[in-house]
């Protein structure tokens, strides 16, 4: 019988948009500061974010990565 593992949806770094799938907001926050680093102009960050969002939607029932793991033993 396989081990059932976590997944991102019981991660508290996932943010569900539709039907089971979101983003990482450890990678958004993460590309968020490497990619808009010097941009001061509101409607950059707004569309930037759109388009990020709309291209790195995650499988919710996708097995949690490393960090997940990473993190549940810090908390112990
Ligand atoms: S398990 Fe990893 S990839 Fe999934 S939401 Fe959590 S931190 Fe992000």
């Amino acid at each position: 019988m396989p081990i059932k593992q976590p997944t991102c949806a019981e991660c508290a770094c996932m943010r569900e948009y539709c039907c089971d799938y979101g983003i990482c907001t450890r990678e958004f926050n993460a590309a968020f500061g490497h990619e808009l680093y010097g941009h001061e102009i509101p409607i950059d960050v707004a569309t930037w974010a759109l388009n990020w969002t709309a291209d790195h939607m995650r499988d919710m029932q996708s097995v949690a990565c490393d960090d997940f793991w990473n993190r549940r033993e810090l908390e112990k």
